[in-house]
């Protein structure tokens, strides 16, 4: 269909975009591996956007950005999102969302605060697109392939919940796939949160850059029995963080308000954490908190799992949060192939070094607006282009068909080397330990085909997973200091002198190698 805009993603930016493309006139098709809207990153949001307001002006929000970033930001794109957000938070209480303004930043309120945040606004965006006429939506559709002609897209190839291959034409697809915090042993991703947006990238010519700059959270459960959910700030005052022998984790490291560290000091104290928690552990002691909190966001949500918080204190432990590196776009968020488009987390450019809190989902609601906009008005007046169909299908005929065991292998010793080497303090020893594993596990997938599409989507997992983790180590090793986010053992220092630089990944399919250049950071 020559006026179509296939979205691939259904988070917060893909339906952003659909609604955008929608608005132009376009017809638009939303594909997600998963169930549309509820197999995302979106829905585990805690609801915080952070943005321009009346007590808080747009150079504040750009000083603050660049801030968090170390000096990598692409301060064009800053700029862009300091002016695009208040419209973009307009457009969300327009379309029913309740955003309440926390001075810095504006949160969704859940009207049931046992029910996370994200999930209401993912709810309500998701019923809204299905209502939208133009927009079609299909679930259970993973992408494979970008096939482009001529430096241009030409649609999506992929396959159904049936495992049937499907090509599907269209002039401007974007890319909303999200990010790849789940190829890491700890995190609080959805599980399949494995970066094949980046993975589809790449593989399509497109550059990956400052790959190495991964978000930790410091506070995320490590109990075995419960899944790895986030503990937000504000903490009650009753709340402590406790070492195994009882002792306080603040008061031992001289570390005054734990909400300040989480806040302010979310890196050091991540790093801090990770060595108490493999020293004999962390736990947060919330016997004390006063009933009444019990009521209210976010021990509301915890109040509903199947432990005992007002008996025992649980684990806790730092893991993988969010992913800071992505695919570079102008400012219509078209990327380099003509017709691609990509917003949300798979993008690179607003948060540098370090994510400030909040910016992500401003990130999603600006992007995905301009995306799905751009990507209409480039679906409506552009005219066919090839179809999809003309490219070669990959022979998966031939491969070797792997026991179930043998692929939750591979994909633990993924998650293990991403944890291990590529984790929170890094080395060249580490990365490049990292770097050996992970290409064995590249050839131990080489020959592998699937049985079945379930098998097929896990195969395809496994691959871009493995690929995206190279691209982390290979970024990491180069990036001789710490900034940000990126902290390694053997060079504590940020080295502005030599580093104010972007990392920038380039992939050679034939050869299925990266190349790494550090570019000095735009308008530096
Ligand atoms: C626990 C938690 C709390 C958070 N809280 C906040 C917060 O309060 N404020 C904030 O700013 N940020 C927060 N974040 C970060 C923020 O939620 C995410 O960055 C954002 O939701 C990402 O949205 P997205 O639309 O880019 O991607 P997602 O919401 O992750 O959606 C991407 C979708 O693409 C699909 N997909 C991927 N590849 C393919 C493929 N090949 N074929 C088909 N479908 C595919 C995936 O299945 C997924 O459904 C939080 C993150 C987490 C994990």
């Amino acid at each position: 269909m020559s006026k179509r805009v296939i979205i691939i993603g259904a988070g917060l930016a893909g339906l952003t975009a659909a609604h955008a493309a929608a608005k132009q006139g376009a017809t638009v098709l939303v594909v997600d591996r998963g169930p549309i809207g509820i197999g995302t990153n979106s829905v585990l949001a805690n609801g915080f956007f952070a943005g321009p307001s009346e007590k808080y002006s747009p150079d504040d929000y750009i000083r603050d950005t660049l801030r968090a970033g170390r000096g990598l930001n692409r301060e064009s794109m800053v700029r862009l999102v300091a002016r695009e957000a208040p419209s973009a938070f307009q457009r969300l209480r327009s379309a029913g969302v309740l955003l309440k303004d926390r001075g810095a930043q504006r949160c969704v309120v859940s009207p049931d605060p046992s029910v996370i945040p994200g999930v209401a606004l993912m709810r309500k965006l998701a019923d809204l697109v299905k209502t939208l006429e133009g927009v079609h939506v299909l679930p259970g559709f993973q992408v494979t392939e970008l096939p482009c002609h001529n430096g241009r897209v030409c649609g999506v190839r992929g396959f159904n919940r049936k495992g049937e291959e499907l090509d599907i034409d269209a002039p401007a697809v974007v890319l909303a796939a999200g990010g790849a915090g789940a190829i890491h042993r700890r995190h609080d991703n959805q599980k399949k949160i494995l970066g094949q947006g980046y993975a589809l990238a790449a593989r399509a010519g497109l550059d990956l850059w400052d790959m190495e700059f991964v978000q930790f959270f410091p506070l995320v459960f490590a109990d075995p029995r419960l899944p790895a959910l986030i503990v937000y700030p504000p903490f009650a005052r009753e709340a402590k963080l406790v070492d195994s022998a009882g002792e306080s984790i603040l008061e031992k490291h001289g570390l005054g308000d734990v909400n300040d560290a989480i806040v302010k000091k979310r890196d050091s104290f991540s790093a801090l954490l990770f060595e108490e928690a493999q020293a004999g552990g962390v736990f947060l002691d919330l016997r004390d908190v006063p009933d009444s909190a019990w009521n209210v966001h976010p021990l509301a949500i915890f109040k509903r799992l199947r432990f005992d918080f007002r008996k025992k204190p649980v684990a806790v432990a730092p893991a993988v949060h969010f992913t800071m590196g992505g695919l570079r776009t102008g400012e219509t968020c078209e990327t380099d192939i003509g017709g691609l488009f990509a917003c949300g987390e798979i993008l690179w450019g607003l948060h540098g070094a370090n994510r400030m809190g909040g910016n992500a989902m401003t990130e999603c609601v600006v992007s995905g607006a301009l995306a799905g906009r751009f990507a209409a008005e480039r679906a409506l007046r552009e005219m066919p282009v090839p179809s999809c169909r003309e490219k070669p299908r990959q022979d998966l005929a031939a491969a070797a068909v792997p026991g179930a065991g043998e692929v939750r292998d591979i994909f633990s010793a993924i998650r293990a080397t991403a944890w291990e080497c590529a984790g929170i303090v890094r080395s060249d020893d580490g990365l490049r330990r990292g770097i050996e594993r992970i290409e064995a596990i590249e050839q131990r997938l080489k020959p592998l085909g699937a049985a079945g599409p379930g098998g097929r989507a896990v195969l395809e997992d496994a691959r871009a997973s493995a690929l995206v983790l190279r691209a982390i180590l290979q970024a990491s090793l180069g990036r001789r200091e710490s900034r940000g986010s990126f902290l390694r053992s053997d060079f504590p220092d940020e080295g502005d002198g030599s580093w104010l630089k972007n990392s920038c990944l380039g992939y050679d399919a034939d050869k299925n190698t990266f190349t790494v250049k550090y570019l000095p950071v735009e308008g530096a």
